[in-house]
């Protein structure tokens, strides 16, 4: 999403590699005499940082969390297809990084940032415009594709539960909370999300604590029942049960 400040825009993700016509196309028809100065990583994804050179060359500064210059800076695996990505060039990664907080100003907008520990990859953040009452979320809401844990960089379903209890703590009923995916959802739409999500997890770490792989949670249907399908539910149980293991010390007969 972009943010026009008269001519200085602020930009959250660069959009996957080969989008940057597009992306420029569409800004010019935004803000035709605007120019990007800052641009966010909401996390270390192709998909949220694919143009971050294009950008960069042009001047604008990149603020991510630390762990996104960390992912983009090394060699990463990639589990389901087998194979690692290599490390990003130098010219993609983020120039200004923070750990917990952190805020800005442009023209008359106060811009929040923070960080969402472990919702989606281990370096997820909201960009609030404070003013305007737009949040962007990145993919630590998932309205249109399947809820995805980057599990090999520490991502959990109750990481996930986390943030976005983060996500509503900040938002009110009039905030437009923007996913990297579909339209904009308002915050009753994300309340339900996290209520599913939370589900979720109840039912995970029952079906863990009885040994159970994705296979035979699948066949439990443990995904059933409740408001949202899933395209690929073995691959969520999949990456949902691995990134259960950092977390086993959270499922005693009490946690639920
Ligand atoms: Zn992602």
């Amino acid at each position: 999403m972009a943010f026009s400040a008269t001519d200085n825009l602020v930009l959250v993700d660069s959009g996957a590699p080969g989008s940057s016509a597009q992306l420029d196309a569409a800004l010019k028809t935004f803000a035709p005499n605007g120019r990007v100065q800052t641009l966010f990583n909401t996390h270390y994804h192709l998909d949220q940082t694919g143009n971050n050179e294009t950008f960069s060359a042009a001047g604008a500064k990149i603020i991510a969390h630390e762990r996104t210059r960390q992912w983009m800076s090394t060699d990463t695996w990639v589990p389901d297809q087998d194979r690692y990505e290599k490390a990003r060039p130098k010219a993609a990664w983020p120039t200004q990084t923070f750990l917990t907080t952190s805020s800005m100003r442009a023209g008359s907008e106060t811009i929040e940032y923070g960080y969402l520990t472990l919702a989606h990859t281990s370096g997820d953040i909201y960009v609030h415009f404070r003013d305007s009452n737009v949040l962007a979320v990145g993919d630590v809401a998932s309205p249109l594709r399947d809820p995805a844990l980057d599990y090999f960089t520490g991502a959990w379903i109750g990481g996930r539960v986390d943030a976005m209890d983060v996500l509503l703590k900040i938002s009110n009923d009039q905030t437009k909370i923007v996913p990297a995916y579909g339209v904009a959802m308002t915050r009753a739409q994300l309340k339900a999300e996290r209520d599913v999500m939370e589900e979720v997890r109840v039912r995970l770490f029952n079906k863990i604590r009885e040994g159970a792989g994705p296979k035979d949670m699948m066949e439990a249907g443990l995904l059933n029942g409740l408001s949202r399908t899933w395209k690929d539910p073995y691959k969520f149980l999949y990456d949902a049960s691995k990134g259960l293991w950092a977390h086993h010390n959270k499922i005693d007969p009490n946690v639920v």
